[in-house]
């Protein structure tokens, strides 16, 4: 039995969420931004919901449960999913689609079409995209059958023409397809399953991202500068030597560097100066971004006479 499956936002969700704070109203681009963010949330809390219905299934003892896997498989094949399930029985890989309208499945062109209030948008086929992970695991040459789930999250989702031999499930027919895997007999002992376990974890990739402006050719001018209130968005004012005040929902704030500069970093560069936190955060002076800067927890590096700091890394 699994007690707790921990998954957490994804970094692209955080990112955009930013974005979209700090983002000028009038920027051409921002219906499309916001159109992306609505589809990751809408991803993420899909794949809550299946994992809460992971819960309902009595698991074998050894039994691991990894959530938004990035695996490097060689230098150049790295494979992302939404869940994988090692036991000694068997690994299954479980890639969740959280959308709601008629989904048309044409194996012959590799397209999933989906129809809602009469708009048709093609989809990548989810069949061909789990096909795909499952022979790159198969490239590890893992001492296990390797079992896939496609699993539609909504109750909002009609599907047609399912291929007969997939293993294509709405939500709540998942436990019973997991059931029958796990009367299975062991294939591995507890000392190959804990090895197992030690190898594909060291095969976890950390995507190392650019700055968002940079990735999407954002200018950095077209963000709202300032520290922003951590509840409601909205611009902080100083109101004393310590203290801002937020203008809309009048929190008091104390520290507010810390929250607002991942903004920076998340959306304009992965370093920051003392020239630049004042310019951005919109500082009265270059000692009051020093002093804030010296306080936050990031770490100082000198060059010739600047300093620049960046986030900790941890380790
Ligand atoms: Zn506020």
């Amino acid at each position: 039995m699994i007690s707790i499956i921990s998954r957490f936002f994804p970094q692209s969700y955080i990112e955009l969420s930013r974005l979209l704070m700090r983002l000028e109203p009038t920027h051409p681009s921002k219906k499309d931004f916001e159109k992306k963010f609505y589809q990751i949330e809408a991803g993420y809390f899909g794949e809550k919901l299946v994992d809460n219905t992971l819960l309902e299934v009595k698991f074998p003892p050894h039994c691991c449960t990894l959530t938004d896997v990035h695996l490097k498989i060689h230098d150049h094949l790295i494979i992302q999913m939404d869940t994988l399930i090692i036991t000694k029985k068997y690994l299954l890989v479980i890639e969740v689609k959280n959308i709601v309208g008629t989904m048309t499945f044409q194996k012959h062109s590799g397209q999933t079409i989906r129809t809602l209030d009469g708009v048709k948008t093609p989809f990548e086929c989810p069949i061909a995209q789990i096909n795909r992970h499952i022979q790159a695991l198969e490239q590890m040459k893992l001492p296990l059958p390797i079992f896939k789930a496609i699993v539609f999250s909504s109750n909002r989702v009609i599907l047609e023409n399912i291929p007969m031999d997939e293993p294509i499930f709405f939500r709540k027919n998942l436990p019973s397809f997991i059931q029958d895997l796990n009367q299975k007999e062991d294939r591995i002992n507890t000392s190959q399953f804990n090895e197992l376990i030690r190898r594909i974890q060291s095969t976890q990739h950390v995507v190392q991202r650019k700055p968002l402006c940079d990735r999407w050719r954002i200018s950095p001018d077209s963000l709202i500068k300032g520290l922003l209130c951590k509840v409601c968005g909205n611009i902080l004012k100083k109101i004393s030597n310590k203290t801002w005040k937020c203008t809309k929902c009048e929190l008091i704030d104390r520290n507010p560097i810390d929250h607002n500069i991942d903004d920076y970093f998340f959306l304009v560069k992965d370093t920051i100066t003392t020239a630049e936190c004042k310019d951005f955060f919109h500082l009265s002076s270059t000692h009051e971004a020093y002093y804030m800067l010296k306080k936050s927890n990031l770490s100082r590096l000198n060059f010739a006479r600047k300093s620049v700091y960046q986030k900790n890394i941890e380790v």
